[in-house]
């Protein structure tokens, strides 16, 4: 890995296109030097550069570990997963772990069964995630592990969460070589930062390692499933479950309720009382409404203390919560590739509600904050992608950009030092090439494609 930039060094970064205006930077140490200073100069060809992209919803150890797993994204059929399933190898671990498969993919009769997945894994305990992770889907051997109870071998939400995590979960040590391998390949997409959601799967842990080692060349704002300022910088709890699982809670009734306004308001003081913001996943029109209710009951008490909230997913909203969300200054933490890869399956499962889902140009016209984020590892861990995909909800390049770049700064009380590339602000940038990440800088560092 190149060297950070010495402090008393200054490296301009000149023949450049700068977003959203200029034409060189200026690299003094780990930080950005006075527009006019000279110094060794980098001819960049003409090339863009834009600050550092920060993925606003990452679980990037369960994607870092995913890389090393069975994918059975993309399968069409049952057949197709179960061929992939047998080809697999067998693992180090005395696991099968795998995700990606989607049941409304498949034909309306092919459902996974423990017959079918037992068929062709015999004794390997196996364990494979759906698209989204809600869904689970275990084989006999699996299952002997716990005491679950799963006559059709699938285990979904908490059941399945729980299942996983005690019995399936990579070690610690598994996840820290994971987590290790994929730096370089986040770094290759222009990721300098990310807002992890894996806080209670050993995210902490992993990322404080590679600190303590002077690995870490990713910015890390860390949720926790508790309030925890030791371990994390914001809390992270449940309304509902997904559109995928048909769990995402509905107004006019559907859905799953895991948490009511009464839980999240409960969950907002216990996180103030550590000064912790919360982040709360809500998907379905009346898990957004509920989400709001919660933070509007505890306003009197987060506000004065300035705590930044965001909803994640904010995948479905009534008409009339888009003003409340913006009266009430909460975030909607969104993946535009949801909207993109899951407009047939919205399209079916939410036809009577169509003009709400996914309403990211209603937020942004009403003035609320858009954090941009891939949910890796559901989506590709990729912000171009995602921007590319923001343009197909009716955003421009430069509202795309600011969800991946002002926004995330901002939700980590960062924006006067990160989220743009102005003097002072932290050395976090990437080189594009058109469509291509040519180099990404983190705090003065080359962590990718050094341009000479
Ligand atoms: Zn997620």
């Amino acid at each position: 890995m190149e060297r950070a930039i010495a402090a008393d060094r200054t490296v301009v970064l000149a023949n450049a296109r700068v977003w959203p205006a200029g034409d060189r930077v200026v690299v003094r140490g780990g930080a950005i030097g006075p527009e006019d200073a000279d110094g060794e100069v980098v001819d960049l060809g003409g090339a863009r550069v834009v600050p550092g992209l920060v993925d606003a919803h990452v679980h990037f150890p369960s994607w870092a570990l995913g890389r090393r797993e069975l994918s059975l994204f993309g399968t069409r059929t049952l057949s197709e997963a179960l061929e992939r399933i047998e080809a697999a190898e067998t693992p180090a671990s005395d696991w099968l772990r795998g995700r990606g498969w989607r049941e409304e993919d498949w034909p309306e009769d092919e459902r996974p069964t423990l017959a079918a997945l037992d068929a062709v894994t015999g004794e390997v305990p196996t364990a494979l995630r759906a698209h989204d992770g809600h869904t689970l889907w275990v084989n006999s051997a699996a299952l002997q592990h716990g005491d679950a109870e799963a006559d059709d071998g699938v285990l979904r939400e908490q059941e399945a969460w729980d299942f996983f995590d005690a019995f399936a979960a990579a070690s610690p040590q598994e996840t820290l070589d994971a987590v290790r391998d994929a730096l370089p390949a986040a770094h290759a997409m222009g990721v300098t930062g990310v807002h992890d959601k894996d806080g209670g799967r050993g995210a902490p842990e992993a990322f404080a390692a590679l600190r303590a080692a002077g690995e870490l060349t990713l910015r890390v704002w860390q949720s926790v499933p508790e309030p925890d300022p030791a371990r994390g910088s914001y809390v992270k709890v449940f309304m509902d479950g997904t559109l995928g699982s048909r769990t995402a809670l509905l107004l006019g009734g559907g859905g799953m309720r895991l948490m009511g306004p009464d839980g999240l308001a409960a969950a907002v003081r216990s996180a103030a009382a550590e000064r912790m913001p919360v982040a709360v996943h809500a998907i379905g029109d009346l898990a957004n409404r509920e989400a709001l209710d919660g933070f509007a009951a505890t306003e009197a008490l987060w506000r004065p203390l300035g705590l930044r909230h965001r909803v994640e997913h904010a995948q479905c909203i009534h008409a009339d919560d888009i003003a409340r969300y913006a009266a009430l200054g909460i975030t909607a933490s969104v993946q535009y590739s949801h909207a993109t890869s899951d407009r047939e399956l919205a399209a079916r499962l939410w036809a009577d509600r169509l003009d709400r889902a996914y309403p990211y140009r209603q937020l942004l016209d009403a003035g609320v904050r858009l954090a941009g984020g891939s949910d890796a590892p559901v989506e590709e861990l990729d912000p171009l992608a995602g921007i590319r995909a923001a343009a197909e909800c009716g955003l421009t390049e430069d509202e795309a950009l600011k969800s991946f770049t002002a926004a995330p700064a901002w939700l980590e009380g960062a924006e006067d030092r990160r989220g743009r590339l102005s003097p002072g602000c932290d050395a976090d940038l990437v080189v594009l090439d058109g469509d291509r990440v040519r180099a990404t800088m983190v705090g003065g560092r080359w962590v990718h494609g050094a341009p000479r």
